[in-house]
Parts: structure tokens; C-alpha cells; sequence
């Protein structure tokens, strides 16, 4: 199909919640295969639908590397059922071009959607495996939430993007996370611990 422009941080759309999915017509399967394209092509793990310019309840994933066959799932009107578990992701996005951050992130998360013939799927990815982590982070962006939203350290993120050239964070979307927090603090406890030892 074709490889489509993304839409980078500081465009309005990338904040707009997008709609549920009514049928899984044509025009979504071309839509998807337009996201499998432009992915494939920018070599990236995910990608919503928002970040194409459609406000639709679709993303796709590969997290297949090197020489492994190309692997990809497609999540149409997405519900994540279980979240456990704490991690510490460094994540990028397409739509931030070269800026990385660490960000919080649940290692363990069921997810629920359709697949590309419209029929209903479960999957499970855990131990905050990439997959499980790009779970998280495209479902995001069909709320309008971005990585840079559960940054563990604003001001480190902050850098990131200057260092881009992208606009700075926007404070008043930065997410409370108490109890991702509190076992992510305890995580950066321990890894400082043994780095002292
Ligand atoms: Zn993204």
C-alpha cells in the first residue's frame, strides 16, 4: 500500500483520543497494511494509527530482530485486562525522532482486541519483555498518552528533547503513577546497590 508520513510530537493529533473501530472493513485493512509499510520502512516496533493521521483504535507490532522472520500482530479496538508488575523501559517513538527516555512501565499485561479478519484475540506478554512494553506504549497513543508521559525522570527527558530539537514536556500531562512509582524507585534502589558493591 504506502508508506505514510508521521506525525511528530507538537502536532494537535497525536493528543486526540481516537475512536473505537465499527467494522474491520477494507479501509481499516488498508490502514493496517499502510502502518505494517511505513513501521517496516522507519525499521520501528510499533505503530498507532494517530501517528499516521488516523484517530482510530488500531496499532501494530514486530518485535522480531535480526534474521527472525518477520513477525507481525495487528490490535483493532485494543482492551489491556491485566496489568502486574513493574519495570524501567528506554523507550523511543517514531514520532519523537532520536530522542530516547526511561519511562515506568507494568511487566506483565493482558491485552484484548481483533485481529486483521475481525475476530477477537487474547495475549498475554510478561516479564516486561519487549513486546509487553510496546503493548503499553502504542495503546498509549490511542489515548493521546505519550512515552515521554511516564518519564521516571522529567528532567532527563527534558534533555532528550532539546537535544532533538522536539518541544519540551508538556507537565501538565506527566502521569501519577503511584504504585508503578513506588516499585520503580525500588528498582533504581537496588540497581544502584549493586552497582556499589
Ligand atoms: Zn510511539
Amino acid at each position: 500500500m504506502a508508506i505514510r508520513k508521521i506525525v511528530k510530537y507538537g502536532e494537535a493529533s497525536l493528543r486526540q483520543p481516537s475512536k473505537e473501530v465499527h467494522k474491520v472493513s477494507q479501509k481499516i485493512k488498508n490502514l493496517v497494511q499502510d502502518l505494517m509499510d511505513t513501521m517496516y520502512a522507519q525499521n520501528g516496533v510499533g505503530l498507532a494509527a494517530p501517528q499516521i493521521g488516523e484517530n482510530v483504535r488500531v496499532f501494530v507490532i514486530d518485535v522480531s530482530t535480526g534474521d527472525e522472520p518477520l513477525n507481525p500482530k495487528v490490535f483493532i479496538n485494543p482492551k489491556i485486562i491485566k496489568k502486574t508488575g513493574a519495570c524501567i523501559s528506554a523507550e523511543g517513538c517514531l514520532s519523537f525522532p532520536e530522542a530516547y527516555t526511561n519511562v515506568r512501565r507494568y511487566s506483565n499485561v493482558t491485552i484484548k482486541a481483533l485481529d486483521i479478519n475481525g475476530r477477537s484475540f487474547v495475549m498475554e506478554a510478561t516479564d516486561g519483555t519487549l513486546l509487553a512494553r510496546a503493548i503499553q506504549h502504542e495503546f498509549d497513543h490511542l489515548d493521546g498518552i505519550l512515552f515521554i508521559d511516564h518519564s521516571i525522570n522529567r528532567f532527563e527527558a527534558e534533555e532528550a528533547l532539546k537535544k532533538h530539537n522536539l518541544p519540551p514536556i508538556q507537565v501538565e500531562k506527566l502521569l501519577d503513577e503511584p504504585e508503578l512509582a513506588e516499585a520503580v524507585d525500588k528498582l533504581i534502589e537496588e540497581n544502584l546497590k549493586k552497582e556499589n558493591k
